[in-house]
């Protein structure tokens, strides 16, 4: 039995804080785990710099809700979804992901949780436990799962550890250099062929 564990941000979707920081001009919230890789550090700047700018969740729902997922990416995890069970392992938030979710046709997601005031504002963000990633691996080779999983940034790197094989897509060129031991695809035909390539089944592209 196998199970696919795929991150979100840069594999399905764009990063949700770099589009954000666009619209807004706010060039510090650009900031993602591939430059700050302390989580903590990352969303204590994020959530001080909100309330700098007085935005709220309906502020960064608005952006979200124009935003679609990767070109491909699609019919990627449609094609993925015919051949393994699938989940999405994310340090988003339930309220940031659900319009994209929703383009994505809904497949499962594990990540986190934000609090949010009677005006809007977020006042606080909940994460689900430490570590989330590498613990949900964990729990599903735990289930008897054989586990592949798929991310882009340092903070896939310990479930792809975990992972009975982890691939990387897109990854920057730090995350390259540091973990040389899983194989890079950059565009969806090669990242179907690296699931091929781990799965123990005989599965086909078409
Ligand atoms: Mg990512």
């Amino acid at each position: 039995m196998e199970i696919a564990c795929l991150d979100l941000e840069g594999v399905l979707i764009p990063e949700i804080w770099i589009n954000f920081a666009e619209r807004t001009g706010i060039d510090e919230l650009r900031a993602t785990t591939r430059d700050i890789p302390d989580y903590d550090v990352l969303m204590q700047q994020r959530l001080r710099l909100l309330q700098q700018h007085k935005l709220g969740l309906p502020d960064i729902q608005q952006v979200i809700d124009s935003m679609g997922p990767l070109e491909g990416a699609r019919e990627f995890i449609d094609w993925l979804r015919a051949r393994f069970q699938v989940v999405i392992l994310s340090d988003t938030f339930y309220e940031f992901a659900a319009p994209l979710m929703r383009q994505l046709g809904h497949p499962a997601l594990l990540c986190h949780k934000l609090s949010v005031d009677a005006d809007g504002f977020v006042t606080d963000y909940h994460l689900r436990q430490k570590d989330p990633k590498r613990q949900a691996v964990k729990a599903f080779k735990g289930l008897n799962y054989r586990v592949i999983a798929a991310g882009d940034s340092y903070n896939d790197t310990t479930m792809l550890n975990e992972a009975d094989r982890g691939i990387l897509f897109r990854p920057p060129q730090n995350v390259i250099d540091e973990f040389p031991q899983f194989p890079v695809v950059t565009d969806y035909k090669a990242f179907r062929e690296a699931f091929i390539e781990a799965s123990n089944r005989k599965l086909s592209l078409a």
